[in-house]
């Protein structure tokens, strides 16, 4: 294994255990996962990984990752798994919640824990597109002052709930969002939008994400039922059937490194717990047990960025939230 720039033979990385011909592991803190071959990653994704990390040392710049975990609504053992899974790393987390289904058990989850951040994620994850349409609940399908009011709800629930754990950011469902909502945002309370890789509003501060786990396979839709067990409603009922799973652990690798080795001072990570297999959860404690201590690598909480990019009061940064009736 060479340096990528120089051609310099390095040993294989600390963190990579090479146990077996062509592939190599992270060995990992917690106890294995069922189904540890799943979402390996290879020696070489590995090593180009740390490769690029060592570049961005040698070269005095830091890498930003932050990471955004969609559709929380309620605790339980998905959101278990992650909590624990990011607090025995340091990492922090940011979360993006389901206003509508969602109140005091999941604040009360949260509350001990100052590294974690709420972030809005609509107000009911409610798809209003046509069949024909991608799916959007904050498209241009309904009036804009009946999304705006749906949208500000949404802001005042997650904030009387989880105080200043909450950020005013905005995590559009399906990362989709009418422009011309945007204009409109700041007057609610808004003061910066996450959607996916490139999407800019001029008018808003951004901080998107980047690399996706899940290979939706063009569905990008949970089942209702996974959020708040109500009735499964009909489009989202066909929505289950539709296949996803885990991107493969090399080609996620790659992306991180392609990003690393780009001069991208910001990555950020997209999972969604609720459909987490084996292999994302085998994927997720790879990455962050190469990163989480790497010299060059801040995981950084979301608050912080933002606060960091676009000066503003209405990102504190990290405080103990003030939970209501707990
Ligand atoms: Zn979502």
């Amino acid at each position: 294994m060479s340096d990528a720039r120089t051609g310099v033979p390095r040993p294989v990385s600390e963190g990579c255990d090479a146990d077996r011909e062509g592939s190599a592991t992270i060995r990992p803190s917690a106890p294995a996962v069922n189904g540890l071959a799943e979402g390996r990653v290879s020696r070489a994704a590995c090593q180009a990984l740390n490769d690029a990390l060592q570049w961005r040392q040698d070269s005095g710049r830091p890498v930003r990752l932050w990471l955004r975990d969609d559709d929380a609504v309620q605790p339980g053992e998905a959101l278990d798994r992650l909590l624990n899974m990011t607090q025995a790393q340091g990492i922090p987390l940011t979360l993006a919640v389901i206003p509508a289904f969602s109140g005091a058990a999941l604040a009360q989850r949260l509350q001990p824990l100052p590294t974690v951040e709420v972030a809005v994620h609509g107000w009911a994850h409610m798809n209003h597109a046509a069949a024909t349409e991608k799916k959007q609940e904050l498209g241009r399908q309904r009036p804009l002052e009946q999304t705006c009011a749906e949208l500000q709800r949404g802001l005042q629930h997650l904030q009387q709930w989880h105080g200043a754990q909450c950020l005013p950011l905005l995590v559009p469902p399906w990362n989709r969002i009418a422009a011309s909502l945007i204009p409109r945002l700041s007057s609610i309370g808004f003061r910066a939008v996450s959607t996916f890789a490139d999407i800019r509003f001029e008018s808003m501060p951004m901080l998107n994400t980047h690399v996706d786990i899940i290979d939706w396979k063009g569905s990008r839709a949970k089942p209702q039922e996974e959020r708040d067990g109500r009735r499964v409603a009909a489009d989202e009922a066909a929505a289950r059937t539709q296949a996803r799973s885990t991107r493969d652990a090399d080609e996620l690798f790659a992306e991180l490194t392609a990003r690393l080795l780009a001069g991208c001072d910001i990555t950020g990570l997209l999972t969604h717990h609720l459909v987490h297999e084996p292999p994302a959860w085998h994927f997720l404690e790879q990455l962050f047990e190469l990163t989480s201590r790497h010299p060059i690598v801040q995981w950084t909480a979301a608050s912080h960025l933002l606060s960091a990019e676009f000066p503003d009061p209405g990102f504190p940064g990290q405080q103990q939230a003030t939970v209501p009736g707990l």
